[in-house]
Protein backbone atom coordinates (compact mmCIF):
# COMPACT_ATOMS: atom_id res chain seq x y z
CA UNK A 1 0.00 0.00 0.00
CA UNK A 2 2.66 2.34 0.49
CA UNK A 3 5.43 0.71 -1.48
CA UNK A 4 7.77 0.52 1.71
CA UNK A 5 9.61 -2.52 1.99
CA UNK A 6 8.24 -5.17 4.54
CA UNK A 7 8.65 -8.57 5.48
CA UNK A 8 5.32 -8.85 6.13
CA UNK A 9 1.98 -8.60 3.71
CA UNK A 10 1.90 -5.36 5.39
CA UNK A 11 4.00 -2.90 7.19
CA UNK A 12 3.19 -1.79 10.92
CA UNK A 13 2.14 1.42 9.70
CA UNK A 14 -0.52 0.00 7.13
CA UNK A 15 -1.68 -2.77 9.40
CA UNK A 16 -2.54 0.09 11.75
CA UNK A 17 -4.56 1.99 8.41
CA UNK A 18 -6.75 -0.91 8.04
CA UNK A 19 -7.33 -1.59 11.92
CA UNK A 20 -8.16 1.75 11.76
CA UNK A 21 -10.76 1.60 8.64
CA UNK A 22 -12.74 -0.58 10.91
CA UNK A 23 -15.83 0.12 12.66
CA UNK A 24 -14.05 -1.75 15.90
CA UNK A 25 -11.78 1.20 15.77
CA UNK A 26 -13.77 3.72 14.47
CA UNK A 27 -16.86 3.43 16.94
CA UNK A 28 -16.44 4.00 20.49
CA UNK A 29 -20.13 2.33 21.49
CA UNK A 30 -20.86 -1.47 21.57
CA UNK A 31 -24.33 -2.55 21.20
CA UNK A 32 -25.10 -3.93 25.24
CA UNK A 33 -27.19 -6.78 23.21
CA UNK A 34 -24.75 -8.47 21.08
CA UNK A 35 -21.58 -6.35 22.00
CA UNK A 36 -20.95 -5.40 17.97
CA UNK A 37 -19.32 -1.80 17.13
CA UNK A 38 -22.74 0.94 16.78
CA UNK A 39 -21.99 4.77 16.16
CA UNK A 40 -24.40 5.39 18.92
CA UNK A 41 -26.52 3.30 21.33
CA UNK A 42 -30.06 5.02 20.75
CA UNK A 43 -30.06 3.48 16.91
CA UNK A 44 -30.66 0.28 15.81
CA UNK A 45 -27.74 -2.19 15.53
CA UNK A 46 -27.54 -3.61 12.48
CA UNK A 47 -26.86 -7.10 13.89
CA UNK A 48 -29.43 -7.09 15.76
CA UNK A 49 -31.99 -6.04 13.66
CA UNK A 50 -30.95 -7.47 10.08
CA UNK A 51 -28.31 -9.75 10.97
CA UNK A 52 -25.74 -7.92 8.87
CA UNK A 53 -22.42 -7.35 9.74
CA UNK A 54 -20.14 -5.55 7.52
CA UNK A 55 -15.92 -4.59 8.82
CA UNK A 56 -15.96 -0.88 8.02
CA UNK A 57 -17.23 1.84 6.03
CA UNK A 58 -16.67 2.05 2.47
CA UNK A 59 -13.45 3.75 1.85
CA UNK A 60 -9.84 4.28 0.12
CA UNK A 61 -8.38 1.33 2.66
CA UNK A 62 -10.79 -1.32 2.23
CA UNK A 63 -11.75 -0.43 -1.32
CA UNK A 64 -8.07 -0.35 -2.78
CA UNK A 65 -7.27 -3.71 -0.77
CA UNK A 66 -10.15 -5.78 -2.41
CA UNK A 67 -9.52 -4.65 -5.67
CA UNK A 68 -6.09 -5.24 -5.95
CA UNK A 69 -7.29 -8.97 -4.68
CA UNK A 70 -10.47 -8.94 -6.99
CA UNK A 71 -8.77 -6.91 -10.26
CA UNK A 72 -5.45 -7.37 -9.38
CA UNK A 73 -5.25 -11.28 -8.72
CA UNK A 74 -2.94 -10.48 -6.00
CA UNK A 75 -3.84 -13.81 -4.27
CA UNK A 76 -1.63 -13.48 -1.52
CA UNK A 77 -3.66 -11.23 0.30
CA UNK A 78 -5.60 -13.96 1.27
CA UNK A 79 -4.86 -14.50 4.95
CA UNK A 80 -5.02 -10.25 5.25
CA UNK A 81 -8.73 -10.51 3.75
CA UNK A 82 -9.54 -13.52 5.85
CA UNK A 83 -8.37 -11.95 9.06
CA UNK A 84 -10.60 -9.01 8.77
CA UNK A 85 -13.74 -11.53 8.92
CA UNK A 86 -12.82 -13.09 12.16
CA UNK A 87 -13.78 -10.33 14.51
CA UNK A 88 -17.08 -10.53 12.96
CA UNK A 89 -17.74 -14.34 12.56
CA UNK A 90 -16.88 -14.13 16.35
CA UNK A 91 -20.17 -12.72 17.60
CA UNK A 92 -22.11 -15.32 15.48
CA UNK A 93 -23.12 -18.68 17.59
CA UNK A 94 -21.75 -21.40 14.84
CA UNK A 95 -21.16 -20.21 12.08
CA UNK A 96 -21.86 -21.73 8.70
CA UNK A 97 -20.24 -20.40 5.99
CA UNK A 98 -22.36 -20.06 2.61
CA UNK A 99 -19.64 -18.07 0.25
CA UNK A 100 -21.95 -15.86 -2.25
CA UNK A 101 -20.18 -16.83 -5.72
CA UNK A 102 -18.60 -14.24 -8.04
CA UNK A 103 -19.55 -13.55 -11.65
CA UNK A 104 -19.22 -15.52 -14.39
CA UNK A 105 -17.42 -12.52 -15.89
CA UNK A 106 -15.36 -12.13 -12.41
CA UNK A 107 -14.18 -15.61 -12.53
CA UNK A 108 -13.02 -15.94 -16.00
CA UNK A 109 -11.28 -12.63 -15.79
CA UNK A 110 -9.24 -13.68 -12.52
CA UNK A 111 -9.54 -17.67 -12.60
CA UNK A 112 -10.56 -17.80 -9.45
CA UNK A 113 -13.90 -17.24 -6.92
CA UNK A 114 -12.50 -14.73 -4.24
CA UNK A 115 -14.98 -15.78 -2.02
CA UNK A 116 -14.60 -19.79 -2.29
CA UNK A 117 -11.17 -18.64 -1.85
CA UNK A 118 -11.80 -17.01 1.63
CA UNK A 119 -14.15 -19.19 3.03
CA UNK A 120 -12.04 -22.05 2.85
CA UNK A 121 -8.91 -20.75 3.69
CA UNK A 122 -11.15 -19.77 7.09
CA UNK A 123 -12.00 -23.43 7.11
CA UNK A 124 -8.74 -24.66 6.88
CA UNK A 125 -6.76 -22.03 9.15
CA UNK A 126 -9.74 -21.24 11.60
CA UNK A 127 -11.86 -24.56 11.81
CA UNK A 128 -15.39 -22.55 10.06
CA UNK A 129 -17.40 -24.64 8.26
CA UNK A 130 -18.16 -23.39 5.17
CA UNK A 131 -20.37 -24.82 2.16
CA UNK A 132 -20.90 -23.46 -1.39
CA UNK A 133 -24.50 -24.02 -1.25
CA UNK A 134 -25.31 -21.17 -3.95
CA UNK A 135 -24.71 -20.96 -7.69
CA UNK A 136 -25.09 -18.40 -10.38
CA UNK A 137 -27.07 -19.34 -13.27
CA UNK A 138 -28.07 -17.58 -16.59
CA UNK A 139 -31.44 -15.84 -15.32
CA UNK A 140 -34.55 -16.90 -17.63
CA UNK A 141 -36.82 -14.47 -15.94
CA UNK A 142 -35.95 -11.75 -17.25
CA UNK A 143 -38.67 -9.64 -16.39
CA UNK A 144 -38.56 -10.44 -12.84
CA UNK A 145 -34.85 -9.19 -12.24
CA UNK A 146 -33.63 -6.37 -11.19
CA UNK A 147 -31.69 -3.78 -13.65
CA UNK A 148 -28.61 -5.10 -11.92
CA UNK A 149 -28.93 -8.98 -12.17
CA UNK A 150 -30.61 -8.34 -15.73
CA UNK A 151 -26.87 -6.74 -16.23
CA UNK A 152 -25.27 -9.77 -15.30
CA UNK A 153 -27.85 -12.16 -16.73
CA UNK A 154 -27.55 -14.10 -13.73
CA UNK A 155 -29.40 -15.61 -10.75
CA UNK A 156 -28.81 -17.14 -7.68
CA UNK A 157 -29.83 -20.56 -7.14
CA UNK A 158 -29.17 -23.03 -4.69
CA UNK A 159 -26.63 -26.16 -5.39
CA UNK A 160 -27.71 -28.73 -7.53
CA UNK A 161 -25.80 -31.18 -5.47
CA UNK A 162 -28.04 -32.97 -3.29
CA UNK A 163 -25.34 -34.03 -0.86
CA UNK A 164 -24.83 -30.36 -0.01
CA UNK A 165 -28.13 -29.81 0.82
CA UNK A 166 -28.69 -32.33 2.65
CA UNK A 167 -25.72 -31.21 4.92
CA UNK A 168 -26.87 -28.12 4.77
CA UNK A 169 -30.41 -29.26 6.71
CA UNK A 170 -28.56 -31.55 9.25
CA UNK A 171 -25.83 -28.76 9.92
CA UNK A 172 -29.19 -26.19 10.88
CA UNK A 173 -30.74 -28.51 12.52
CA UNK A 174 -27.91 -29.18 14.76
CA UNK A 175 -27.72 -25.38 15.34
CA UNK A 176 -25.25 -23.82 13.51
CA UNK A 177 -26.27 -20.58 11.80
CA UNK A 178 -26.21 -20.50 7.98
CA UNK A 179 -24.03 -17.13 7.50
CA UNK A 180 -24.00 -15.63 3.81
CA UNK A 181 -20.58 -13.82 2.90
CA UNK A 182 -19.48 -11.91 0.79
CA UNK A 183 -16.94 -9.23 -0.06
CA UNK A 184 -19.17 -5.92 -1.27
CA UNK A 185 -22.70 -5.57 -0.70
CA UNK A 186 -24.00 -3.32 -3.39
CA UNK A 187 -27.74 -2.93 -3.84
CA UNK A 188 -28.21 -5.94 -1.45
CA UNK A 189 -30.71 -7.66 -4.50
CA UNK A 190 -28.34 -11.22 -4.05
CA UNK A 191 -28.27 -11.18 -0.07
CA UNK A 192 -31.89 -10.76 -1.17
CA UNK A 193 -32.21 -13.87 -3.25
CA UNK A 194 -30.12 -15.56 -1.15
CA UNK A 195 -32.27 -15.45 2.09
CA UNK A 196 -35.49 -16.53 0.52
CA UNK A 197 -33.84 -19.25 -1.16
CA UNK A 198 -33.07 -20.45 2.35
CA UNK A 199 -36.33 -19.39 3.99
CA UNK A 200 -38.50 -21.19 1.43
CA UNK A 201 -36.46 -24.43 1.39
CA UNK A 202 -35.11 -25.02 4.77
CA UNK A 203 -36.90 -22.29 6.28
CA UNK A 204 -34.10 -21.39 8.21
CA UNK A 205 -32.77 -17.40 9.16
CA UNK A 206 -29.49 -16.09 8.28
CA UNK A 207 -26.75 -13.72 9.05
CA UNK A 208 -24.84 -11.55 6.45
CA UNK A 209 -21.45 -10.89 6.80
CA UNK A 210 -19.24 -8.44 4.57
CA UNK A 211 -16.48 -6.90 4.99
CA UNK A 212 -17.89 -3.58 3.29
CA UNK A 213 -21.12 -2.06 1.85
CA UNK A 214 -20.71 -0.13 -1.51
ZN1 LIG B 1 3.01 0.06 4.28
ZN1 LIG C 1 -26.53 -5.69 18.52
Amino acid sequence: MCKRLSDATLCPSCAGTIREAGYGFLFKHRCPVCGNPVLDTSYACPFCSEGKLSYGPYGKTLASLIRRYKFGGERSLTPLLAGLYLPLLASIDSPLLLPIPCSREGYKRRGFDQMIVITSYLARKEGYLYLPLFAKRKGKQYKLLSKEQRFHGQTLQLTNSKRARKQFQQLIAAGYTAVLIDDVSTTGSTFHQAKELLKLHFNCETAIVVLTNA
